[in-house]
């Protein structure tokens, strides 16, 4: 078994999470190995829509996102990691919505997060592309970011690797970890051994290679979404992240809104779009294509295989035939459809698990990964160096 020298820090999994725990131990001078069982990352980190809102999180998670959005425009600003400026908007679909959005534009205020309301002219000539029976009002939030979840974090690997030292090791699925007295152990199915001073496993929703009955026995759970996209709509450029109604009635933040409780309680029971956790998002990614989702399924993480490997086109056709009530898009043809899972807690905001101070696992960060991930590597890396 070929020995490798030992690092201040190794990190299995080059997801979001992952990649930036690796990201700031390199800021911190630490020597890193990041360790990728695919040949590239290929989970939820490139499945999802690439937005980086934390205008949808409560607001411990907010202040996180926001140190996000510094963290990868710093980025930005040395390699093209595929930001794109255009901030994030709410659309209202109904007086509710407006109500919500309106008490959001105040808590902001008071956070001194930046927020504009808009109304519905104003939000129709900013993003013709909305259907005016739709959009009632809308509150935009310029500081947010996209990326394309496609490259963005191999470009962040990328730039790891040739300027700050990384050690990367893709197609490498760490079987085995040892802690012991010098620190910790992994060991690859392919016989390759890693030694560091400390270890930080950010497996996302994959169970079975490390520590599987922690995860069966925790309250993790997974949750299966399906995505959407469209060929490139020549000519039309979309700004930003659009939300919309559902959206406004499902996130984070609108749960800390005065009206949000009497909101929910007046929607109906049951319905397709309550049953599948449907909410209809948009962002158009540079190629021009556009990606429509998304829906929720959920498993405990011990049952996950029964969230089935195929993808249900009953709900594919109702996130279009809610999109098309939503936007005017020039082309609806469908390019490709794929889902995606996540993992998070049935009762915390993230899955923290520390095994002697050498070793840490974290993962369940949910749907606020590429939003949370940044800002919340950047503490974890302090605290678990005393930085
Ligand atoms: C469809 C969809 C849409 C979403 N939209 C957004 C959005 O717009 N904005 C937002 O903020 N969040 C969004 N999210 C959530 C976000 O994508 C996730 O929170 C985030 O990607 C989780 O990152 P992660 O690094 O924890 O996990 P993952 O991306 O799952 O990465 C874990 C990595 O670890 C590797 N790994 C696991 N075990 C091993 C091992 N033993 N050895 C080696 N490698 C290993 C895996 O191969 C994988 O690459 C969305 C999620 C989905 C599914």
């Amino acid at each position: 078994m070929a020995e490798l020298s030992k690092y201040d820090l190794l990190v299995v999994g080059a997801g979001i999470l992952g990649t930036f725990h690796a990201y700031h131990a390199l800021r911190a001078g630490f020597s890193v190995a990041l360790i990728e069982q695919n040949q590239a990352p290929q989970s939820a980190t490139t499945r999802n829509f690439g937005q980086v809102v934390p205008s949808g999180m409560n607001a411990k998670w907010q202040k996180i996102g926001r140190r996000s959005l510094e963290i990868y425009k710093e980025l930005q600003n040395e390699a093209d990691i595929s930001l794109q400026p255009h901030g994030s908007v709410y659309i209202a679909s109904d007086a509710e919505e407006v109500g919500l959005i309106e008490e959001l534009a105040l808590q902001n205020k008071e956070a001194g997060y930046s927020s504009v309301l808009l109304n519905s002219s104003e939000c129709l000539s900013r993003w013709p592309v909305l259907q005016p029976s739709y959009c009632k009002a809308g509150l935009f939030f310029p500081e947010e970011v996209s990326l394309d979840p496609r490259v963005a974090v191999g470009r962040v690997i990328a730039y790891m690797r040739a300027h700050m030292g990384l050690d990367y090791f893709p197609s490498c699925r760490i079987i085995q970890s040892l802690v012991n007295e010098s620190g910790v152990e992994f060991r690859s199915s392919d016989q390759r051994a890693f030694s560091g001073a400390r270890g930080i496993i950010c497996n996302g929703s994959e169970f079975q290679n490390l520590y599987p009955d922690l995860f069966y026995q925790s309250d993790l759970e997974v949750s299966k979404l399906h995505m959407l996209r469209t060929v490139p709509q020549d000519g039309l450029r979309i700004k930003g992240n659009i939300l919309t109604g559902r959206t406004i009635r499902r996130y984070e933040s609108f749960t800390e809104c005065p009206s949000f409780k009497a909101v929910k309680e007046r929607e109906p029971q049951e319905s397709f779009a309550k049953e599948y956790g449907v909410h209809i998002l948009l962002t158009q990614a540079p190629d021009g294509t556009v990606v429509l989702g998304d829906s929720h399924e959920y498993a405990d993480a011990g049952n996950k295989d029964a969230l089935g490997f195929e993808m249900d086109q009953s709900i594919n056709a109702f996130m279009l035939q809610e999109a098309k009530a939503i936007f005017r898009l020039q082309n609806w043809k469908i390019q490709k459809t794929w889902f995606g899972i996540y993992s998070q807690c049935k009762t915390k905001d993230i899955f923290q698990h520390h095994i002697d101070d050498k070793l840490h696992i974290v993962t369940g960060i949910g749907g606020k990964g590429m939003t949370g991930s940044p800002g919340f590597a950047e503490l974890n890396i302090r605290r678990i160096f005393s930085l």
